[in-house]
């Protein structure tokens, strides 16, 4: 039996995950389980999988966890140190799915464990990616992308040689707003947002679809997972969501990875892997398709996509200021103090206020990370008066 934990099992990744475990109940034994401000799922989630321990990331909330819990033999803890204690105990295969930056302390805590990290919180990688890597291989982990892009390009790129890739080219949906004029955008309200076409996903990775932060992020995961040069990194708008990501080799061969819209498919992918498995996914049917679509992402209409270059060329600390920038950006749209598109805007300010703290670090540290963190996001809460004044 593998042991098995989920870091945000309350999420939709969380949730798509204890899905997959609860097919093969013979195959895993639940470690731990942890959540944020939903302790009724928390603790049915626990109590179904009969977890050894259910952690929510809020420590005023332990008392209502261990209510939930009562009788039912699973232990309750609360608060950042009882997550990295989670990440500590033994288990074969752990997964990443905290939203944002919060996911990085118990990530590196599961690494520092030598297991199997399925990595869903891109964010990690944005902040950190060289820690994060260089952990892994201190202590002979393994790390694979969840993200449905870097998933598809790892499985594109089994069996090749690095060397050969000469560009990589990850698609993108375009979120709510992908056929909304320019000029409607700054109206655009959070409700709006936070409706996918295609993907059903938490609010904060819908939102950061429509402005294309997402893919920004992603595109940054892509440098720092692969050590793919950035300018053979692409974002390519797909409306159908079908193919995935395609990596192109210096022969001219482009390998695509296509597949339904359900995150279940690269999530089982690294939970079977290196196995290939069964899943409960949809088979595509390519005569009722009919046809694929494609548009080129434009970064004048996304200057999240613009920012991101400017992070991949700059490198060290200057991923951790955007992703901090960012989520803070999206705190103050989802609050409604500020426009859908002064998201970028604000972003933008933090990274060029930030441009002389020396963000070039090549290895920072946890420290460092959380320090460059905490100067952007309250960096990014000076500026938001500048901005809606
Ligand atoms: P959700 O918002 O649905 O879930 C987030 C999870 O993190 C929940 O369990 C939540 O708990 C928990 N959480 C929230 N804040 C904190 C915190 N400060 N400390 C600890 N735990 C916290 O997000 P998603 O599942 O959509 O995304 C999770 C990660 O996976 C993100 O990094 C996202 O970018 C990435 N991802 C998601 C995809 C998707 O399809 N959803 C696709 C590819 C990547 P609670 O809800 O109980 O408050």
């Amino acid at each position: 039996m593998r042991r098995i934990t989920v870091f945000g099992s309350t999420g939709s990744i969380g949730c798509s995950t204890l899905d997959l475990v609860a097919r093969r109940p013979d195959a895993f034994r639940v470690v731990a389980l942890t959540g944020g401000a939903n302790i009724a799922r928390l603790a049915a989630q626990a109590r179904a999988t009969r977890a050894e321990v259910a952690v929510t990331a809020d420590p005023v909330r332990l008392g209502e966890l261990r209510d939930a819990l009562a009788g039912s033999g699973v232990e309750a803890a609360a608060g950042p140190e009882a997550l990295l204690e989670a990440a500590r105990r033994p288990a074969d295969w752990i997964m990443s799915a905290i939203v944002g930056a919060a996911g990085l302390a118990p990530g590196l805590a599961a690494l520092e464990q030598g297991t199997t990290l399925a990595l869903a919180n891109k964010e990690s990688l944005v902040c950190a990616g060289p820690l994060l890597l260089g952990t892994a291989q201190a202590h002979g982990a393994k790390i694979l992308p969840v993200d449905s892009e870097h998933s598809a390009v790892f499985q594109a790129l089994i069996g090749e040689d690095a060397a050969a890739v000469e560009r990589v080219v990850i698609t993108a949906s375009g979120g709510a707003f992908r056929d909304w004029p320019l000029e409607r955008l700054a109206r655009a309200t959070p409700a709006e947002a936070a409706t996918h076409p295609n993907w059903d996903m938490g609010q904060r990775i819908t939102i950061d679809s429509a402005s294309m932060f997402n893919k920004a992020l992603e595109l940054i995961e892509t440098k720092e997972f692969f050590g793919i040069p950035a300018d053979r990194i692409e974002a390519l708008i797909h409306p159908e969501s079908l193919i995935h990501a395609m990596v192109g080799f210096n022969d001219g061969a482009l390998m695509a990875h296509v597949g339904p819209p359900d995150m279940r498919h690269a999530i089982g992918f690294a939970l079977n892997w290196p196995e290939r498995r069964r899943l409960p996914v949809e088979r595509l049917d390519f005569a009722r398709i009919g046809q694929l679509t494609f548009r080129a992402a434009d970064e004048g209409r996304y200057p999240a996509l613009r920012l991101a270059r400017q992070v991949m060329g700059e490198g060290g600390l200057s991923g951790a200021a955007f992703n901090a920038a960012k989520e803070r950006a999206l705190d103050h749209f989802v609050a409604g103090r500020m426009g859908f598109l002064q998201m970028a805007d604000l972003v933008e300010r933090v990274l060029n206020k930030m441009s002389s703290d020396r963000l070039g670090t090549p290895v920072p540290t946890l420290d460092m990370v959380r320090d460059a963190d905490a100067r952007a996001r309250s960096l990014a809460d000076e500026h938001l008066g500048a901005l809606t004044a």
